[in-house]
């Protein structure tokens, strides 16, 4: 395989990843969040999206 071929899909996987992480932020701010967890920090069990509740 040649260097420029390894590049080329590497470029393609990081706009995939690109793709992939707006999808999943699309998902999570059209979830109406169930959230249940720790008192750190909670999970939504429909979506996983994480809050932290303290910093
Ligand atoms: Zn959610």
């Amino acid at each position: 395989m040649k260097v420029v071929e390894i590049q080329s899909k590497i470029q393609d996987l990081r706009d995939q990843l690109i793709f992939w992480e707006n999808h999943l932020k699309d998902v999570q701010s059209n979830c109406d969040h169930h959230f249940e967890g720790e008192s750190l920090y909670q999970k939504c069990t429909k979506c996983q999206k994480v809050v932290a509740l303290y910093y």
